[in-house]
């Protein structure tokens, strides 16, 4: 018998089967889905690499065959179902195989690590029988065959767990008599357990969460259409996954529910682990590996029904999966930075038709593309306009022209009705969230007399300044200097701090109010397993009045005490150069306002803006929500931009700025050779160069998506390797919203 072996070494020249032969040892072991250690190459290297199929016989010269060395797990750490997938992510994200199944087995698992620790337990030894006939009838030794008997009726338990319950004394005297055995065991180590922090009421659902729910078990057997919950913040979808979950679980099926990272926090967890108890398992990558594994595995084993966790959680080992449940579905942490590159929405799509799964997403403000496919009747749409809990109402949303603000001698970064609103809160005794889509102290840092700008010397951006430590920081490569006293370029002493980050609304929010309690979170604050949970329990408790943060506040929890978000720059994501700016724009406006007035008390938001007549400010402030994608979709159409038009973007990376141009320039040339194609570029990226990488980009839109995904994959295969010969990486990423009919896995 021969195995069809997949290597774990990714490298573009062996992105192949390769045939072993399976020693007879072995026979009963190597199936799909094992890891296996093989020689590979000259000298006796062994490699690490997966089994993606078995045959009896090999095309290879028998000479040339080689034997798997060994076996290291006794579980397939992929199914077949898992390895189709991979097969199609292999295609739709032009990654290689091997690194697709990497992404889909449980991380960590690569590490020598020991996932199972020993336990003590105790069974019910030889003369457990005789023991409980000896101390039944005997008035103080009676105890005795109590517990002989309990562990009779247990079969096996914890020794731990018995000595709560009974002396030493006791248990000591039943195993010197034989009546108990105690015995190693090997458990999983511990499971991520969660703090819960706030209770959760007994729900009912509302006439429009019965209809949502009512409609989805109508189709119980046609869930082949995704279908999309467009419910406003505070609506309740979690309440309706909660539903959905427990009739799936009524079928004996199991079910993914994916958060984006930073929405994972005890509070939006607590509420599944409360409903599902042991059945629901957390994952999340502030977990260590054996975590992570362990949850992994109670999924394989089928202890577990259900796993709330971010992207990664979408590969969890269910034999029988009912529902993906993909909450906040616009999320871009959705979408993979690393090779491959895939996204978790469509990926979950893919997973769904070949399990017969059904795919539930849910969001305040879909992504565009979502909202077109429901457009198009690709998925259901269904929408929740409700606040769930009684009397509290949509906040009042206010926009300030910060232009006035200057024209009225205000250089303050508070409006001036912001500053009011923000100091009779305080009087009021209310919470108050500021929000910066920015880090740090200041956007840039340049001298006033010359005007440089002070850069990193290894990307095409300006550094960041941070007031506490008084250091210059890169944000892409982390590349940190110290403040100059002088300016570089021509000496002078004057050098000024433009922009505005977190650590400057914080230091203004101290000056201008020196006896509120400030609390600030971005990348910089949170840190380690809890730091990010710490900072919200404390807001939560009432230990801070101003939680000043990024997008990082803007997920959702619910403080019930907030009743003023102000956002200090809502234009700050339009200008990233990129086509789905408003998107983003319109999107985290509408998210951070949904913070305010979460319960009884009324909220306000006010929106700061240099530019007040921007359609996609607009329409977050008015909540003007089908207006939005209207227009939207409408601009999108008439750009040809995606999702209406397939289009791909070629990232063309090297080290050697003449190398990269030339080769961006020979793949641009090789795409105008298709027809129809309309090929953009090469153009330098919006920031051209990262961690000393010089980056171009060639963005290819057409038609026909056929035509389109077979160039790029073309073109890529043709021209990967002599690139990465001298350096430079290209990299594609197609867009299309047929992309479940363009990428077929070969089945
Ligand atoms: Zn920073
Ligand atoms: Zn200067
Ligand atoms: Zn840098």
């Amino acid at each position: 018998m021969y195995a069809q072996v997949i290597l774990s070494i990714s490298h573009t020249d062996i992105d192949r089967v390769f045939d072993y032969a399976i020693p007879e040892e072995l026979l009963s072991r190597v199936k799909i889905g094992m890891r296996v250690r093989v020689p590979f190459g000259k000298g006796k290297s062994i490699t690490e690499g997966y089994v993606v199929g078995v045959k009896d016989s090999t095309d290879v010269p028998l000479e040339k065959i080689k034997n798997i060395a060994y076996v290291p797990d006794g579980f397939p750490v992929f199914s077949e179902t898992m390895l189709k997938l991979a097969m199609w992510m292999q295609e739709r994200y032009f990654a290689t195989l091997s690194k697709c199944l990497q992404t889909i087995i449980p991380s960590g698992i690569k590490d020598k690590t020991d996932y199972y620790k020993t336990v003590k337990y105790v069974r019910t030894g030889d003369n457990a029988l005789e023991c409980i006939l000896k101390y039944e009838n005997d008035k103080r030794r009676s105890k005795r065959s109590d517990v002989i008997n309990l562990v009779l009726a247990r079969g096996e338990l914890p020794l731990a767990e018995l000595k709560k319950i009974n002396s030493e004394y006791t248990i000591s005297v039943l195993r010197d008599e034989k009546a108990l055995d105690v015995f190693d065991k090997k458990v999983l180590a511990d499971t991520y357990t969660c703090s819960i922090i706030e209770e959760t009421k007994p729900f009912e659902p509302n006439a429009e969460q019965k209809n949502i729910l009512e409609e989805w078990k109508n189709e119980i057997n046609d869930r082949s259409r995704p279908l999309l919950i467009h419910g406003i913040t505070g609506s309740g979808k979690t309440e309706v996954y909660i539903r959905m979950i427990e009739q799936i679980i009524a079928e004996g099926k199991q079910a993914i529910v994916l958060v984006p990272e930073i929405s994972l926090t005890p509070m939006m967890t607590g509420r599944f682990i409360k409903r599902f108890g042991n059945k629901a398992a957390v994952t999340h990558s502030r977990m260590n590996y054996r975590e992570r594994f362990n949850c992994w595995k109670r999924a394989q084993d089928g202890d577990i029904s259900v796993v709330i966790g971010p992207r990664s959680a979408l590969f969890m080992p269910f034999d029988n999966l009912g529902v993906v449940i993909i909450d906040e579905e616009h999320e871009k942490s959705y979408v993979s930075e690393t090779s491959p590159a895939y996204d978790a929405v469509e990926t979950a799509e893919k997973l769904c038709i070949l399990t017969g799964a059904s795919l539930v997403m849910g969001t305040a403000t879909p992504s565009v593309r979502t909202y077109y496919r429901c457009t198009l009747g690709d998925v259901r749409y269904t929408r929740l306009e409700k606040r769930a809990v009684e009397g509290s109402s949509k906040p009042e949303i206010e926009m300030v022209d910060m232009r006035d603000e200057l024209r009225n001698g205000n250089r303050s970064i508070f409006s001036r009705k912001l500053y009011t609103a923000l100091a009779s809160n305080l009087q009021n005794k209310k919470q108050t969230m500021l929000f910066i889509n920015r880090r740090g102290y200041s956007t840039f840092v340049s001298c006033r007399s010359c005007g440089y700008v002070m850069k990193c010397s290894h990307c095409d951006v300006s550094y960041k300044y941070h007031a506490s430590n008084g250091k210059l920081i890169c944000h892409y490569c982390g590349e940190t200097v110290d403040k100059p006293d002088v300016c570089p370029a021509c000496g002078s002493k004057y050098i000024r701090y433009f922009g505005t980050g977190t650590q400057k609304v914080e230091e203004e929010v101290r000056k201008c109010f020196p006896n509120a309690r400030v609390l600030r979170m971005d990348m910089d604050t949170v840190s380690g397993k809890n730091g990010y949970a710490d900072i919200l329990n404390r807001f939560a408790t009432g230990d801070a009045d101003i939680l000043v943060g990024t997008q990082m506040i803007a997920k959702g929890h619910d403080f019930k005490n907030v009743t003023l978000v102000g956002i200090m720059a809502a234009d700050i994501s339009l200008n990233t150069g990129e086509y789905n700016a408003a998107e983003r724009t319109f999107q985290l406006i509408t998210q951070v306002a949904g913070r305010a007035g979460r319960a009884e008390a009324e909220g306000k938001v006010i929106v700061q803006t240099y530019e007040p007549d921007n359609p996609a400010i607009i329409a977050a402030v008015k909540g003007d929500v089908d207006g939005f994608y209207r227009r939207e979709i409408a601009f999108r159409k008439s750009m040809d931009y995606p999702p209406c038009e397939a289009c791909a973007y070629i990232e063309i990376t090297g080290i050697d700025e003449k190398n990269a141009i030339e080769c961006a320039e020979s793949a641009g040339y090789e795409f105008k050779k298709y027809e129809g194609m309309n090929v953009l570029g090469p153009v330098a990226e919006y920031i051209s160069k990262i961690k000393d990488e010089y980056r171009y980009k060639i963005i290819l839109r057409s038609k026909n998506d056929c035509i389109l995904m077979e160039a790029v994959k073309e073109v890529y295969e043709k021209y990967r390797h002599d690139f990465e010969n001298c350096g430079v990486y290209i990299n594609p990423k197609a867009e299309s919203v047929n992309m479940m009919q363009l990428v077929e896995s070969d089945e």
